[in-house]
This record gives C-alpha cells, sequence and structure tokens, in this order.
C-alpha cells in the first residue's frame, strides 16, 4: 500500500515511521523545507515531549482523546521513543524531556529514522485531496500524484502559518478553532509591572464562579498576564468557546498561597507606621507592591491590603493570537471520526493537533500528537 502523509510535524513523522515498519510504501509532503519544524521550538528548545502522568483530565472533554490515551499508555510511548533513539528523563512534574536537553536532536532521531526505512518526503504544500475509486488523487505543489491511503497531520496555526484544512477536508467536519495556552490581555494592569513574575495561586473566575484554579509562576506583562497557569486558563476559555459559550471572566490572584489571610495581615499590621514605600519590605517586587497599595487605596489598613493582596482580581479581555499561542483548541470533530480507526467518511486518516484534542502545558499535546499516529498506523486497514 502507498501511503502520502501530509505534514511532517510530530504525528505525520511518528506515523511514517510507523507505517513504514509495518511494511507499507510512505512519503511525506511537507509545505516547510524541511520536516520537524514546530518541534524543534518545542519547551523552550528542550522540547518537553511527554508527561510520565498523562491524563484525560489535562486534555479538553473529548472521545478521541480518551480513545487514544487508553490504547497508547507512556510505556508504548517510550517504547517508540527508544527505538528511534529518543532517551527521556522526567522532572518531579512528570514531565519528559530528552537527555540532551535539545529538541532539535529529537528532530533529528525522527528524521534520521525516516531515512533509513526509505521514507520519502516531498518538499510542497498539498492543496487538493479527491477521492476516487477507492483511492486519492492528490495535488502537491504542481502535480497530482495517486495513493491508496491519505493521512492528514497538517497541525495548527498556533505559531505557524494557518494549514489549509478545510479546502483539503471540507469545512463541514471542523468545529470553530480558537488560539490556546497563550497570554491573556486583561484590562485592569499596569504596564510598568511588565517582566515581574510572582508565585502565586491563580483562579479563573467565570460569571463570579470559580472555573479553575493553578499554583505556579505568573508573569506580568504589559498587555496582561502571561505564565504556565495563565496558559493553562486560557485553554479553559478557548474549549468555552469552541463550544460557543461566552462568559464574563476575572483573573483573581492570591500574591500570598503560604499566608492566611490573618498571618498576612498581622505581618502587616507590624508594619503599617513605616514610610509606605518600606511597607512590604521582601514580601513583594517593589512595583508590584506599589501596585497592590495603590488597588488598596489606604497604605495603612492592614486587612484591606492582605485582602487585596490575596484577591488581585483582573479583568478578562481576550486570549491573545496565534501568534503567541502553542496550541489550538478545536478542529476536526469526533462526530464525524470513526473512533476506531481516526477516519473520515471518505477513509483520509486524520491525527495530531489538527484533531478536536488539546491538552494543558507539559508535554501533553506532543504526547497526543504521537500517541494519535501509534493508535491510527496500528489501527489502519
Ligand atoms: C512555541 C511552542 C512550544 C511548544 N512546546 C511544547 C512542549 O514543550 N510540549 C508539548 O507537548 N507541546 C508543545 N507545543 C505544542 C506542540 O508543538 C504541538 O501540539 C505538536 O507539535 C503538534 O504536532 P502535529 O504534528 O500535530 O502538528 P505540527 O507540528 O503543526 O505539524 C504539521 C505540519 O504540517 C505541515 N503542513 C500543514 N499543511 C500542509 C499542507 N497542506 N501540505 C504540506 N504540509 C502541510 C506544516 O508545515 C507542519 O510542518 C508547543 C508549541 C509551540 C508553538
Amino acid at each position: 500500500m502507498n501511503i502520502l502523509v501530509v505534514g511532517g510535524g510530530m504525528a505525520g513523522l511518528t506515523f511514517a515511521i510507523s507505517a513504514l515498519r509495518l511494511g507499507y510504501q510512505v512519503t511525506i509532503a511537507e509545505k516547510n523545507n524541511r520536516v520537524g519544524k514546530k518541534i524543534s521550538a518545542t519547551g523552550n528548545g528542550k522540547c518537553n515531549i511527554g508527561n510520565e502522568f498523562v491524563s484525560i483530565k489535562h486534555f479538553n472533554d473529548s472521545k478521541i482523546a480518551s480513545t487514544v490515551l487508553h490504547a497508547i499508555n507512556v510505556d508504548t510511548y517510550k517504547h517508540f521513543l527508544h527505538s528511534v533513539g529518543i532517551f527521556t528523563y522526567t522532572d518531579n512534574a512528570g514531565r519528559m524531556y530528552p537527555l540532551s536537553d535539545s529538541a532539535s536532536t529529537v528532530v533529528d532521531c525522527l528524521r534520521h529514522t525516516l531515512q533509513d526505512l526509505g521514507g520519502i518526503v516531498i518538499q510542497a504544500e498539498v492543496t487538493r485531496i479527491t477521492a476516487k475509486n477507492g483511492k486519492y488523487a492528490v495535488k502537491i505543489g504542481d502535480n497530482t500524484h495517486i495513493y491508496d491511503k491519505v493521512v492528514l497531520s497538517v497541525g495548527s496555526g498556533s505559531q505557524a502559518p494557518a494549514p489549509n484544512t478545510s479546502a483539503l477536508i471540507g469545512s463541514q467536519y471542523l468545529t470553530a478553532t480558537y488560539p490556546s495556552l497563550v497570554p491573556i490581555k486583561v484590562t485592569n494592569n499596569d504596564p510598568t509591572l511588565n517582566g515581574i513574575r510572582h508565585k502565586c495561586n491563580a483562579t479563573l473566575v467565570a460569571d463570579g464562579q470559580n472555573l479553575y484554579t493553578e499554583s505556579g509562576e505568573v508573569l506580568f506583562r504589559d498587555y496582561g498576564l502571561s505564565g504556565i497557569c495563565i496558559f493553562n486558563m486560557s485553554a479553559h476559555i478557548a474549549r468555552n468557546l469552541v463550544q460557543g459559550k461566552q462568559h464574563d471572566y476575572q483573573i483573581c490572584l492570591d500574591l500570598f498561597p503560604t499566608l492566611t489571610h490573618d498571618e498576612l495581615t498581622a505581618i502587616l499590621q507590624a508594619r503599617t507606621h513605616l514610610p509606605v514605600d518600606r511597607l512590604w519590605g521582601t514580601l513583594l517586587h517593589n512595583k508590584l507592591a506599589q501596585y497592590v497599595t495603590k488597588r488598596a487605596n489606604c497604605p495603612t489598613d492592614a486587612f484591606k491590603l492582605a485582602h487585596t493582596a490575596k484577591n488581585l482580581t483582573f479583568n478578562y479581555s481576550k486570549l491573545l493570537d496565534w501568534t503567541m499561542s502553542q496550541v489550538t483548541t478545536g478542529g476536526v470533530d469526533e462526530q464525524h471520526l470513526n473512533l476506531r480507526n481516526l477516519t473520515l467518511p471518505n477513509g483520509i486518516i486524520c491525527i495530531g493537533e489538527m484533531l478536536n484534542v488539546d491538552g494543558l502545558c507539559g508535554g501533553n499535546n506532543l504526547y497526543f500528537a504521537a500517541a494519535s499516529a501509534l493508535y491510527a498506523a496500528a489501527s489502519m486497514d
């Protein structure tokens, strides 16, 4: 069987290697000048390639994700990684990284294995796929080729040019899409805080109800808030948007998660006699201290200062755009996909981030991209 894989990212490369090992002929069409370009940028160049504690609760509510994660566990994934020369370590949070701490070595392992197995790469964009008599006529660059099977792994427009997914398969199979794992613009921030990091508990509040809380470092930016816990909040907002749910959101930061309100009040009570610029000592970065004091609007009221610092609330304005997002929420809808082999009604296999599956930060998205490829290759008819 002659298979075309459209897109040479984590999903496409993993599928191609798996199918070549099963004895199929495989060609990858990749519009970039090299395969694995996005992988090279992951994990700040270190590539957080998976998560030892991968779980459906770190993904959107998706039958595709639960089917794939049920079938492909961490051992199966690691077995694949080892088979191509990718050896990993795991940090305290379960995040898996290559021992080299280098994303480019991950790309090299995948690329070399593909070559060793005889995989072909055509550097051109696929612009049309026509299913005819059980085969597929595919326009790659200026030429049309015939394949027995087509696998789409075109990814998303997060920090990449948007793929032409609806032109290839038709928009009827796709949900709306939104950028996810992205900074959040807020209306009432102070640009002078730009660049300050602070460890806190961050809570996403939707219409007055707490929706999601995570502990971690928030990075204040001139436009709003960033950092891993803010990225994960953005996923919850983006998933609601895909479902057409609009809410009035606020982000509430507890700047002192290890102190109770009473403890913080007592500490500040003993310091309110000091000049305002000495009030917070080493409790907060100077600029953040000034901002909290201003928001509390009464530098001598320890109770009010503590309350403000433990409930520093920002009004959500919008998610930042695709150029800042790590993944995309939405994509090929599970309603139209045969979950047994991830095929559309016309037999085209869809894998990776182009599916309506998105994971939180921590290696979940590369894991899913590869796991969906391993699952689809193993269940191919
Ligand atoms: C900056 C950044 C950091 C990230 N860090 C992490 C991390 O540390 N850990 C993690 O788990 N996830 C991370 N992610 C997310 C992760 O990289 C993606 O979820 C994953 O790479 C998706 O893989 P994919 O193969 O499905 O799609 P992609 O990697 O997007 O690959 C799709 C490929 O298809 C090609 N293509 C598209 N359309 C066509 C066409 N018509 N013809 C030919 N080729 C086409 C594209 O050029 C692309 O190469 C990060 C993402 C970004 C942007």
